[in-house]
């Protein structure tokens, strides 16, 4: 709470500078006329606004000067229907996000406030801001709704018939067909067979048009709802609504997409009751007055916030062999980048040693890897469709459960050379497209971690990292390693419990991400060759323990990025004499 003093000083203040003309405190009782915003303290003067005069009040609630004042028209309406004035009169000026305040200075950061206003105000008067009204059309539309469905259809410029699904009164869905609902829910159960389901109209305006939402006491008529319509509809739009039209019911719910100046589309529903005649949007007649509905929407594309290039992610298909610590975080990196169809392989079931560097914990205890992830993946995200192979990556191959041909991108998360020497060697060994490949690995004690990506039939993989088996100084070395040559590290060398350093998880994490980045990055194609990325931890506890770390740990970050493409060997024997 403001002191007295400060008070005071704030009212002498914006008295003798002039910033509103009639300042006075309001009495307490005067604070119940802004309750949804908990004032507790708050201050009214004059000033005037394009000619003309108005009453602003600035109010404090209990935690200023740590946040914004907040600031009232006085009638709400005094200035007429202009956008960024809500309930009770309250002008959103600023969003206070990221916004960081001067709190030693209560009266600046109130007289800032009152500019911000000031400005607004202005704007509204002189409709320079009018677009700002279709941007927020969803809240306006909000205030004015008394009920919510969800929305799981793709909204695109398509006038369509659609479905409203419902098992309740309560919880209504609409979708153009219930497997978009079963997408939503991971789920291919019949119960949703079950709804039963009704028919409405989804009709999208044009991308030019301007819709300006109703002001809260002055409701859209049927007679308004159709001609913003029909004012707004493309050619197509117009006859396909003509046809669809034709079959109408005494109630039409219709879901009108309001293109927004800044992209995309704001969807709200307007429900016609008492229809006569025909359908309302046509030659019919409405005898109630039209309920605004809310619509949420739960389709991919709101979800995920995507459009454009983004979009195309949800086509690819993605393998993840191996799902331990790294594992774990790249399958849930990558559900929440917005890959759809995810197939994961690996034997094992995750064991109480696992518990604390995985990413799963004790709740999936002794259950296959696999499935556990499948089931956490696909509780969490919606749309998402995640395949399971419980098995060794070489046997699913032989099996045919696996073709690595099948999939865009492949991650390898092992930790087992030999073996992803092996699916290196048959990346590059037959006229495989797909997959591009990421191979990742952690460093012991958090030394560090890498991924490298390789793609089919280019130059790079995983084999040019290695020094030859006939190398007489270091034979079968990987380069990119931050450990000196010579050095193992079994179990017996690092001691039983160190594998779980409470901190390994994190050095997991930050692999993971590292192969996930590189490995979308190639799908989007800002990564064009096939680099290997590797991160530098801290070797304290590796010194400790007694090793030693390798010529490439001494590099520095930069030099490490910048020589990203040098381990690349041209005579490499696996990827090299394809192109030699
Ligand atoms: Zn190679």
């Amino acid at each position: 709470m403001l002191d007295i003093e400060t008070q005071l000083n704030i009212f002498a203040e914006l008295t003798q500078q002039g910033y509103l003309d009639s300042v006075r405190i309001l009495p307490e009782n005067d604070l119940n006329n802004f309750k949804t915003h908990k004032i507790i303290w708050a201050i009214e003067g004059q000033l005037t606004i394009a000619g003309k005069g108005v009453t602003l009040c600035v109010g404090v609630d209990d935690s200023f000067p740590r946040c914004l004042p907040k600031v009232f028209l006085r009638p709400p309406d005094a200035l007429g229907f202009i956008p960024h004035i809500e309930d009770e009169g309250y002008i959103c000026y600023l969003d206070s996000e990221g916004l960081l305040l001067n709190s030693e200075d209560p009266f600046g950061i109130i007289c800032n406030a009152l500019d911000k206003t000031v400005d607004v105000l202005q704007k509204g008067v002189s409709g320079s801001n009018q677009l700002d009204f279709t941007n927020e059309f969803g809240a306006y539309w909000r205030r004015v709704s008394s009920k919510t469905l969800f929305a799981f259809l793709p909204v695109d410029n398509v006038l369509r018939k659609i479905f409203i699904y419902t098992n309740n009164k309560d919880t209504e869905l609409i979708a153009d067909k219930i497997s978009n609902i079963k997408a939503y829910s991971n789920t291919h159960s019949q119960n949703l067979d079950l709804l039963t389901k009704r028919t409405a109209l989804y009709i999208p305006l044009k991308d030019s048009g301007f819709v300006l939402p109703p002001d809260s006491n002055n409701l859209w008529s049927s007679q308004d709802v159709k001609m913003i319509v029909h004012k707004n509809l493309s050619e197509e739009n117009r006859r396909l609504l003509k046809y669809l039209g034709r079959k109408w019911k005494s109630e039409e719910l219709v879901v009108l997409g309001i293109p927004r100046p800044r992209g995309g589309m704001t969807l709200i529903g307007i429900l016609f009751s008492g229809v006569i005649g025909g359908h309302p949007l046509l030659s019919g007649r409405v005898t109630n007055s039209l309920v605004p509905v809310d619509i949420q929407r739960f389709d991919p594309d709101y979800l995920l916030h995507r459009g454009g290039s983004h979009t195309k992610l949800s086509n690819f298909r993605v393998l993840l062999v191996g799902c331990g610590a790294i594992g774990g975080y790249v399958s849930l990196s990558l559900a929440q980048t917005g890959i759809m169809h995810l197939t994961l392989v690996d034997p094992d079931v995750l064991k109480p040693e696992n518990i604390y560097r995985h990413v799963l914990g004790k709740k999936a205890l002794y259950q296959p890897k696999v499935t556990a992830l499948k089931e956490e993946i696909e509780t969490k995200y919606p749309y998402l469709s995640v395949t399971t192979y419980q098995a060794d990556i070489e046997q699913a191959i032989k099996d045919r459960l696996i073709d690595l041909s099948h999939f865009d991108l492949a991650i390898f998360a092992l930790g087992n050379p030999t073996v992803e020497l092996y699916i290196n060697q048959l990346l590059h060994s037959t006229q495989l497209k797909n997959p591009i490949t990421v191979f990742t690995w952690l460093e012991p004690l958090g030394i560090g971690g890498h991924a490298l990506l390789t793609r089919p039939n280019e130059l790079g993989c995983l084999q040019c990292l290695f020094t030859p088996a006939t190398a007489i100084d270091t034979p079968l070395y990987n380069k990119s390693s931050f450990a000196a040559y010579g050095q193992s590290f079994g179990k017996d060398d690092l001691g039983c419990g160190s594998s779980y350093t409470p901190y390994s998880f994190l050095d997991a994490q930050k692999t993971a991400e590292s192969a996930v980045r590189l490995g979308l990055n190639a799908l989007t194609e800002s990564e064009r060759s096939s680099p290997i990325l590797s991160w530098k931890g801290n070797d304290d506890d590796f010194v400790a323990a007694g090793f030693q770390v390798s010529p490439r740990y001494l590099l520095t970050p930069d030099q490490l990025h910048t020589s990203r493409y040098n381990y690349i060997n041209p005579q490499c024997s696996v990827c090299g004499e394809q192109h030699g």
